[in-house]
């Protein structure tokens, strides 16, 4: 039987997304006042909004070792309000250029599955989102990387929204 997963040193999610509930708020690119350079502080008594979070690499063991945040520069997270996938990409170019990422935006392509791009912006402020389904739709596949390289470099002009105090 495989391992349980286990996050590492991989402390993405606690510092990338932004956290807005009643008892936890911390802003995007902000690390959790509980996050430790081995993880999280309070684990065992992690708040709900985290115990609840579904990081795509946590949750889908198919993804390999290289998939894991901090490694591939991107964060997967599943889109509640259509039911779609976000790669919120942390690692730049190199992150969108490898063939793994490609290979799996494009099966998610095909089959329909909303795909968003979100950049970070500074710290404090939410990303930029770009749906790819509408994004990339005259692109040849052979492209991709190409196109989303340039969307990455075209989102350093985007203004950012400001997370509230
Ligand atoms: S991003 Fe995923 S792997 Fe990294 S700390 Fe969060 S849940 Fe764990
Ligand atoms: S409480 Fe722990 S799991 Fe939740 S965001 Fe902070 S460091 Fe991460």
């Amino acid at each position: 039987m495989a391992e349980p997963r286990s996050c590492g040193e991989c402390t993405v999610c606690c510092t990338a997304l932004a956290i807005e509930t009643a008892e936890l708020r911390k802003a995007p690119g902000v690390a959790c006042l509980h996050c430790t350079p081995t993880g999280c502080g309070v684990y065992q008594t992690r708040f709900a909004i985290c115990r609840s979070y579904f990081c795509g690499w946590f949750g889908l063991p198919e993804l390999g070792e290289d998939w894991r945040p901090d490694r591939s520069g991107i964060l997967i997270s599943p889109r509640d309000e259509d039911e779609g996938i976000e790669f919120l990409v942390l690692g730049g170019e190199a992150a969108v250029h490898r063939p793994a990422f490609l290979d799996v935006l494009t099966t998610l392509l095909r089959a329909r599955t909303p795909v968003y791009l979100a950049v970070p912006g500074p710290k404090g402020h939410y990303p930029a989102r770009v749906l790819l389904n509408d994004a990339l739709a005259r692109t040849d596949p052979a492209r991709y990387a190409d196109a989303l390289a340039s969307a990455l470099r075209s989102a350093t002009g985007h203004r950012f929204e400001p997370m509230p105090p």
